[in-house]
């Protein structure tokens, strides 16, 4: 938690001026119980109206003074761990955003949420708990015995005595309930696992008759949740009153033996009532420490997980020194490039040697599982190549900077996503400062135009979360105008017209050859009719090049092309 505490440099002001309201308001705690002492055991064994009412005006304004510092400390206490949160919330963001696609793999979405959200909110509570009780509880502790002992030396031992109790009650329950508190953490993340999967997944869901299976799956998760949850606050719901119990036997041991120690003269009243009210301050100070210990180490487990994502090693990061790019717009070259998932014994890709000029369609066909998706993420640096290098622009991309190697590219994903929004800010997506000519263009040209222009809204039409109110196909052509847009030097179309009919497809075909004239175009597909008009066509089998060439030297040398081809003939012909 220490290394958290770093981000909280912007406010060392509140944090010294919480620390001198602090250290007000517990003096005047402090002080409060001897005026009181004074006022019964002078002015009233004297009946001096006159010295009551000095020190009573005295205790008033003092109270009021304390009240305010701690108004002041709570405000700003709050303030600070609000911000600390706030900080903490965006590192995290900012580092998740930095992520590879390893990294997304590694820890998974539900729990990078989690860490976001429920563990941020738990270091901010303890962050409000430990900058007042930190100062607070020993000060009050420490200070109150001095001003015991000043009261009175003798009765001093009933706190020798009942410390020890305390500490023991507390130890005990700090033993059952530490582990327990450390698991509520991942109890959260298993429940956050399961809604999201649930929610996201429920088309399937429905569709399989999961739904009572799903509803045991939360249920068990949130029984466990529950649990936990249970026992913990069992533990405490016990401890409160055993910590009552204890203090109250404390008075009253201190009321029996103070009155014996008044009888025969060696003490006063007043010392006594301040004495009771000293002891309390003690032991309510030692069990504000207790709840500091008991919240610390489950913030502690939130903070672990938090520094586990700050201090995650990025496979993928920028050169120091990047190299820029020469001017030929978009030339990509692959140099026996291997690539291997992390865990995987086999290589998603092998020894993949080629070329593709500005100007050209490189088309790249294979079966499902072939690598071909693989293949163009390493051109977007999505993940690293194991051997080998991949250049854009004679450049290896490990050289340049992510920003300037996207830059030029643009991407349309096998897995289409589009954010919650209208159109037409999903598609300035890809070019924020575009012009309505330019939108409307990439529309046209994305064969988006008529079902745009079909909605009433028309590009003002709001897109669900997850583009869950339009079509397969027309989520396609909008993710396909949001390249577009960009005038990239690349495009990249990762089987990005599997939705469309053959009609929409063709029309979408023949509208982009004109726009991508001059750009490096890779187009991933399943049918012969896509790719056969390519410059080159690379047939992947197995992570490997089984052939690479135009589809009329392909029908003559690879037996692979020669097989899809002939499938996909007679399932026409077929149909
Ligand atoms: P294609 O796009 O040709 O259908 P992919 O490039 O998506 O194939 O996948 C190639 C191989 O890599 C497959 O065997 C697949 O199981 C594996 N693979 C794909 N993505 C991942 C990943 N994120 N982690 C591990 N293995 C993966
Ligand atoms: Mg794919």
């Amino acid at each position: 938690m220490l290394k958290l505490y770093r981000f909280l440099k912007q406010y060392s002001l509140y944090i010294a001026v919480i620390i001198v309201f602090l250290f007000a308001q517990v003096l005047s705690d402090l002080y409060l119980p001897t005026l009181m002492a004074d006022i019964v055991d002078k002015g009233l064994a004297n009946q001096d109206i006159n010295y009551i009412l000095k020190i009573g005006g005295f205790m008033l304004l003092i109270a009021a003074g304390g009240t305010l510092c701690a108004i002041m400390a709570t405000y700003l206490s709050s303030k600070t761990a609000v911000g600390f949160g706030k900080i903490l919330r965006e590192k995290i963001f900012a580092k998740v955003e930095s992520f590879s696609l390893h990294e997304f793999d590694k820890f998974g979405t539900a729990t990078l949420i989690t860490r976001t959200t429920n563990d941020v909110t738990q270091i901010q509570q303890v962050s409000v708990l430990i900058l007042s009780m930190m100062i607070t509880a020993p000060l009050t502790c420490i200070g109150g015995v001095i001003m015991a002992l000043q009261q009175d030396r003798s009765l001093a031992w009933v706190l020798v005595v009942t410390i020890p109790i305390l500490f023991l009650v507390i130890g005990m329950t700090l033993k059952r309930g530490l582990p327990l508190f450390k698991v509520m953490q991942e109890k959260i993340d298993k429940l956050n696992l399961v809604l999201r999967e649930k929610l996201t997944g429920i088309r399937v869901v429905r569709a399989f008759n999961r739904i009572e299976k799903e509803r045991v799956r939360f249920d068990d998760a949130n029984a466990d949740l529950m649990d936990n949850a249970v026992k913990v606050n069992i533990i405490m719901a016990v401890l409160m009153p055993a910590m009552m119990l204890i203090m109250n036997l404390t008075t009253v041991a201190l009321v029996w033996f103070g009155a014996l120690r008044i009888e025969d003269g060696s003490m006063q009243i007043g010392s006594l009532l301040a004495f009771i009210q000293y002891a309390t301050q003690i032991l309510f100070s030692l069990l504000m420490l207790v709840m500091l210990f008991i919240m610390v180490p489950r913030a502690q487990v939130s903070a672990v997980r938090i520094n586990e994502v700050l201090e995650a090693n990025l496979d993928i990061i920028d050169p120091e020194k990047s190299n820029t790019a020469n001017n030929e717009g978009g030339f990509v070259e692959f140099k026996e490039v291997s690539f291997r998932y992390p865990g995987a014994d086999q290589p998603a890709l092998n020894k993949i040697t080629f070329s593709a000029k500005p100007g050209e369609l490189t088309a790249i066909i294979g079966g499902t599982g072939s690598g071909k998706s693989t293949l163009v993420n390493l051109i977007t640096r999505f993940y690293d190549v194991e051997n080998g290098s991949v250049l854009v622009d004679g450049v290896d991309v490990r050289e340049m900077s992510q920003k300037a190697l996207r830059a030029k590219i643009g991407f349309v994903p096998q897995k289409t996503v589009l954010f919650s929004g209208t159109i037409a800010e999903n598609i300035k997506y890809g070019k924020e400062n575009a012009t309505m000519e330019e939108l409307e263009q990439a529309a046209r040209v994305a064969q988006a135009t008529e079902f745009v222009s079909g909605l009433e809204a028309g590009f003002d039409h709001h897109i669900a979360q997850g583009g869950t109110n339009v079509s397969g196909g027309q989520k396609q052509r909008l993710s396909i105008a949001r390249a577009l847009i960009r005038k990239p030097e690349i495009y990249i179309f990762d089987d990005s017209f599997s939705a469309l009919d053959f009609k929409t497809s063709a029309k979408l075909r023949a509208a982009l050859k004109p726009e991508v004239l001059d750009a490096t175009v890779f187009i991933i597909a399943q049918s012969v009719s896509t790719v056969r008009d390519a410059d080159r066509i690379i047939v992947l089998d197995d992570g490997q090049i089984s052939g690479m060439g135009t589809h009329k030297e392909l029908l003559n040398t690879c037996k692979v092309y020669r097989e899809i081809v002939a499938s996909q003939l007679s399932e026409e012909e077929l149909a």
